[in-house]
Protein backbone atom coordinates (compact mmCIF):
# COMPACT_ATOMS: atom_id res chain seq x y z
CA UNK A 1 0.00 0.00 0.00
CA UNK A 2 0.98 3.76 -0.73
CA UNK A 3 -0.21 6.94 -0.19
CA UNK A 4 -2.14 7.72 -3.38
CA UNK A 5 -3.26 11.09 -2.72
CA UNK A 6 -3.33 13.92 0.73
CA UNK A 7 -6.98 15.75 0.13
CA UNK A 8 -6.87 19.55 1.42
CA UNK A 9 -10.56 21.39 1.78
CA UNK A 10 -10.11 24.81 0.35
CA UNK A 11 -12.37 27.54 -0.69
CA UNK A 12 -10.94 28.22 -4.04
CA UNK A 13 -8.75 25.28 -6.29
CA UNK A 14 -7.77 28.16 -8.77
CA UNK A 15 -6.16 30.36 -5.34
CA UNK A 16 -4.70 27.59 -3.70
CA UNK A 17 -3.08 25.94 -6.74
CA UNK A 18 -1.54 29.26 -7.23
CA UNK A 19 -0.65 28.78 -3.58
CA UNK A 20 1.09 25.61 -3.55
CA UNK A 21 2.41 26.49 -7.29
CA UNK A 22 5.16 29.10 -4.97
CA UNK A 23 6.42 25.82 -3.73
CA UNK A 24 5.61 23.07 -6.09
CA UNK A 25 7.22 22.36 -9.07
CA UNK A 26 3.71 22.08 -10.56
CA UNK A 27 3.43 21.00 -13.94
CA UNK A 28 0.84 18.08 -14.35
CA UNK A 29 -2.43 19.22 -13.14
CA UNK A 30 -5.40 17.43 -13.70
CA UNK A 31 -9.11 19.12 -12.93
CA UNK A 32 -12.23 17.46 -12.79
CA UNK A 33 -15.48 17.94 -10.98
CA UNK A 34 -17.39 14.90 -9.65
CA UNK A 35 -20.90 15.61 -8.86
CA UNK A 36 -21.80 12.67 -6.76
CA UNK A 37 -19.33 14.27 -4.25
CA UNK A 38 -20.04 17.92 -4.63
CA UNK A 39 -16.71 18.67 -5.10
CA UNK A 40 -14.35 20.54 -7.78
CA UNK A 41 -11.17 18.69 -7.78
CA UNK A 42 -7.40 19.80 -8.52
CA UNK A 43 -5.07 16.83 -8.75
CA UNK A 44 -0.91 17.71 -8.24
CA UNK A 45 0.99 15.12 -9.61
CA UNK A 46 4.04 14.69 -7.70
CA UNK A 47 6.62 12.90 -7.93
CA UNK A 48 5.70 9.73 -5.38
CA UNK A 49 2.37 11.07 -4.35
CA UNK A 50 -0.63 13.41 -5.42
CA UNK A 51 -1.51 16.75 -3.71
CA UNK A 52 -5.76 16.89 -4.37
CA UNK A 53 -7.13 20.07 -4.05
CA UNK A 54 -10.87 20.13 -3.24
CA UNK A 55 -13.16 22.91 -3.60
CA UNK A 56 -17.23 22.37 -2.92
CA UNK A 57 -19.59 22.71 -5.73
CA UNK A 58 -22.85 22.94 -3.21
CA UNK A 59 -23.48 24.37 0.18
CA UNK A 60 -24.65 20.22 0.41
CA UNK A 61 -21.14 19.35 -0.38
CA UNK A 62 -20.05 17.58 2.94
CA UNK A 63 -16.71 19.85 1.87
CA UNK A 64 -18.83 23.01 2.50
CA UNK A 65 -19.30 21.88 6.18
CA UNK A 66 -16.11 21.26 6.54
CA UNK A 67 -15.04 24.59 5.79
CA UNK A 68 -17.83 25.75 7.80
CA UNK A 69 -16.97 23.85 11.09
CA UNK A 70 -13.18 23.39 11.24
CA UNK A 71 -11.34 26.22 8.15
CA UNK A 72 -8.99 25.05 5.36
CA UNK A 73 -6.89 22.36 5.79
CA UNK A 74 -6.16 18.53 5.19
CA UNK A 75 -9.42 16.63 4.85
CA UNK A 76 -8.07 13.16 4.25
CA UNK A 77 -5.76 11.14 3.46
CA UNK A 78 -5.75 7.89 0.83
CA UNK A 79 -4.17 5.01 0.71
CA UNK A 80 -4.11 2.38 -2.15
CA UNK A 81 -5.74 -1.11 -2.21
CA UNK A 82 -4.50 -3.50 -4.44
CA UNK A 83 -8.19 -5.71 -3.83
CA UNK A 84 -10.57 -3.14 -2.00
CA UNK A 85 -13.08 -5.57 -1.29
CA UNK A 86 -10.80 -7.88 0.10
CA UNK A 87 -9.11 -4.59 2.41
CA UNK A 88 -12.43 -3.49 3.13
CA UNK A 89 -13.72 -7.05 4.58
CA UNK A 90 -10.32 -7.21 6.71
CA UNK A 91 -10.65 -4.41 7.97
CA UNK A 92 -14.39 -4.60 9.02
CA UNK A 93 -13.63 -7.98 10.40
CA UNK A 94 -10.94 -5.55 12.64
CA UNK A 95 -14.17 -3.41 13.79
CA UNK A 96 -13.17 -0.54 11.16
CA UNK A 97 -16.03 1.45 10.52
CA UNK A 98 -16.95 2.94 7.23
CA UNK A 99 -18.50 6.14 5.89
CA UNK A 100 -20.57 4.78 3.37
CA UNK A 101 -20.09 2.14 0.71
CA UNK A 102 -17.81 1.32 -2.03
CA UNK A 103 -18.29 4.10 -4.50
CA UNK A 104 -16.89 6.11 -7.59
CA UNK A 105 -14.93 8.59 -7.20
CA UNK A 106 -12.54 11.04 -9.27
CA UNK A 107 -10.95 9.17 -12.51
CA UNK A 108 -13.12 6.31 -11.96
CA UNK A 109 -11.24 4.81 -9.12
CA UNK A 110 -13.63 2.65 -6.47
CA UNK A 111 -13.34 4.19 -3.16
CA UNK A 112 -14.27 4.12 0.42
CA UNK A 113 -13.88 5.98 3.75
CA UNK A 114 -12.95 5.02 6.86
CA UNK A 115 -14.83 6.96 10.04
CA UNK A 116 -11.79 9.24 11.32
CA UNK A 117 -12.77 7.69 14.64
CA UNK A 118 -11.31 4.14 13.44
CA UNK A 119 -8.47 5.57 13.01
CA UNK A 120 -7.33 8.06 15.67
CA UNK A 121 -8.86 11.45 13.96
CA UNK A 122 -7.86 10.82 10.21
CA UNK A 123 -10.40 10.85 7.83
CA UNK A 124 -9.04 7.85 4.96
CA UNK A 125 -9.77 7.06 1.98
CA UNK A 126 -9.35 3.65 0.53
CA UNK A 127 -9.02 3.59 -3.27
CA UNK A 128 -8.18 1.05 -6.19
CA UNK A 129 -7.79 2.41 -9.69
CA UNK A 130 -10.27 0.69 -12.82
CA UNK A 131 -8.43 -2.38 -13.78
CA UNK A 132 -6.84 -1.05 -17.03
CA UNK A 133 -5.23 1.81 -14.91
CA UNK A 134 -1.77 0.46 -14.49
CA UNK A 135 -0.76 3.63 -11.71
CA UNK A 136 0.29 5.86 -14.06
CA UNK A 137 -1.38 9.23 -14.57
CA UNK A 138 -3.73 9.95 -17.75
CA UNK A 139 -1.44 12.15 -19.28
CA UNK A 140 1.69 9.31 -19.47
CA UNK A 141 -0.58 6.74 -21.38
CA UNK A 142 -1.32 9.32 -24.21
ZN1 LIG B 1 -9.39 11.70 -2.08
Amino acid sequence: MRVDHIAIAVNSAEDALENYKKLLNVDKIEIEEVPNEMVKVVMINLQDTRIELLEPTSENSPISKFLKDRGEGIHHIAITADEIETDVNHALDKGIKFLGGLRTGSYGRKITFIHPKSLNGVLVELCQAPPQDDGQTLENKI
